[in-house]
C-alpha cells in the first residue's frame, strides 16, 4: 500500500467528500484488525484512518494537495498547523508566530526530546516483531470433552509466499539501492527548532525501510510476501475442557512481517449441549423419571453416565425432586485428578391415562387413606435444592 492518502483509500485526487467517506467505510471494514487476517491489518487500518481524517477535513485536504504527502507529514509531525493558518504554504518557512499551537506542541517536542535523549531506538536495534495471533473455534461433543479428543480442523491464514520466499519480489528481479536513502532504509533531516538544530530520522518512504528497490514485484502475493492458505491442523483437546475455554497452538498464527516468530493460533472451544446431561463445572446433572410405585417401594434402575450405564438403587419412599449424588461419575477435572459428581434428580411421572384395572386400584388406594398427605420433617429441605 502506497503511503499517499488517496492511494490508501483507493480514490482519485478529484474524489468527492462522499466518495472518500464511502471508500473509507469499505477499507476500514476490510482491514479492521478484529476481522482482517492480513498480517499488516493494524498498520493498514491506522493509515486508512489517518487518510480519512486528513481528506475529509477541507482545510487539511487542501494543505495536503498543496504540499504533497511527504512535506505534509513532516509538517504535521512537527506540530505545525498544516492546514495553513499563519504559516502560509511553507511549513518550514519560519518559526516565529503561532506555528506551534495546541496539541502540536506536545507531539513536536516529544519527537525532539526523543532525538535529543536518544529514546527512539534505531532500526535493527530492536527485536523483530512476532506475527499476529489468529483466532478460530471448534465445536466438540460433551463425550469428547469427557474423553479428550484429537480434533482436525482447517483454518485460513496468511502464510509465507512460496513463489518469492516471502521477499515480495521474484529472485530474478533486479535490485537497486534505494536512491532516496542510499540503502540505509532511513532518512535523516536536520531541522531548526526552538531547541536548536536537531536531527530527525525517519523510515524511508520510498523503499519502506528496505534500503533496496526491485524491478518486479511477485505476482503471487502482489509484493506482500504472504498469501492466504487453508491449513489443516490437529489439536489435542484435553479431557475436562469446558465450553468457552481457549487452547493455544504456538507459532501457528500469522507470520511476522519482519522475519520474527509466527504468532500463535488461539482456538476457542465450544462444547455442544448434551441431550441427557447438563454440565455444571466438573459436575453433571441428570433427571431420572420414575413411577409412583417405584418411588414408593424403591427399585433398582439404570442411570446413564458418560462412562456407561450404572445401576442405581432408588430408596423406598423417594420424593419427586429428591437429588442423589453419584460420586466420581461427572466430568474429569481438567489437567487434574479425579472426576466431578453426577447429580441425579428424581422426577415422579404422574400417569396421564389409566386403564380400568389401574383406575380401580388407585381409587381403592385413595379410599384406604392414600389421598392423605403426610409431610415428614425435613421434607422440603431434602428437595429444595435447585437443579
Ligand atoms: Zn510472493
Ligand atoms: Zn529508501
Amino acid at each position: 500500500m502506497s503511503e499517499d492518502f488517496y492511494d490508501v483509500l483507493g480514490v482519485g485526487p478529484d474524489a468527492s467528500a462522499e466518495e472518500i467517506k464511502q471508500a473509507y467505510r469499505e477499507k476500514a471494514t476490510e482491514y479492521h484488525p478484529d476481522v482482517s487476517d492480513d498480517p499488516n491489518a493494524e498498520e493498514k487500518f491506522k493509515k486508512i484512518q489517518k487518510a480519512k481524517k486528513v481528506l475529509t477535513d477541507e482545510d487539511k485536504r487542501s494543505a495536503y494537495d498543496r504540499m504533497g504527502h511527504d512535506r505534509y507529514e513532516q509538517a504535521e509531525k512537527h506540530g505545525y498547523d498544516a492546514s495553513g493558518g499563519g504559516m502560509g504554504g511553507d511549513p518550514f518557512g519560519g518559526m516565529g508566530g503561532g506555528g506551534m499551537g495546541g496539541g502540536g506542541m506536545g507531539g513536536g517536542l516529544g519527537d525532539i526530546f526523543e532525538q535529543v535523549f536518544g529514546g527512539g531506538g534505531g532500526r535493527g536495534r530492536r527485536r523483530p516483531r512476532s506475527g499476529r495471533d489468529l483466532r478460530t473455534n471448534i465445536e466438540i461433543d460433551l463425550e469428547e470433552a469427557f474423553e479428550g479428543a484429537e480434533k482436525q480442523f482447517t483454518v485460513e491464514r496468511p502464510e509465507r509466499c512460496d513463489a518469492c520466499d516471502g521477499e515480495g519480489h521474484p529472485p530474478s528481479a533486479d535490485a537497486e539501492t534505494c536512491p532516496e536513502c542510499q540503502g540505509r532504509g532511513q532518512v535523516t533531516q536536520v531541522q531548526q527548532t526552538p531547541l536548536g538544530r536537531v536531527q530527525q530520522t525517519t523510515t524511508c518512504s520510498r523503499c519502506e525501510g528496505d534500503g533496496t528497490l526491485y524491478s518486479e514485484t511477485c505476482s503471487e502475493c502482489r509484493g506482500e510476501g504472504y498469501v492466504r492458505n487453508e491449513a489443516t491442523l490437529t489439536v489435542e483437546v484435553p479431557p475436562g475442557i469446558q465450553d468457552g475455554q481457549t487452547l493455544r497452538m504456538e507459532r501457528e498464527g500469522a507470520p511476522s512481517p519482519e522475519g520474527g516468530a509466527n504468532g500463535d493460533l488461539l482456538i476457542d472451544i465450544i462444547v455442544r449441549d448434551h441431550e441427557q446431561f447438563e454440565r455444571d463445572g466438573d459436575d453433571l446433572r441428570y433427571r431420572l423419571p420414575i413411577s409412583f410405585p417405584q418411588a414408593t417401594f424403591g427399585d433398582t434402575v439404570s442411570v446413564p453416565t458418560l462412562d456407561g450405564t450404572v445401576e442405581f438403587d432408588v430408596p423406598t419412599g423417594t420424593q419427586s425432586g429428591e437429588i442423589f449424588r453419584l460420586e466420581g461419575k461427572g466430568m474429569p477435572r481438567l489437567r487434574g485428578r479425579g472426576q466431578g459428581d453426577l447429580f441425579v434428580k428424581v422426577q415422579i411421572v404422574t400417569p396421564k391415562t389409566l386403564n380400568e384395572e389401574q383406575r380401580e386400584a388407585l381409587e381403592a388406594f385413595a379410599e384406604a387413606g392414600g389421598d392423605e398427605i403426610e409431610v415428614a420433617e425435613g421434607f422440603f429441605e431434602k428437595i429444595k435444592r435447585a437443579f
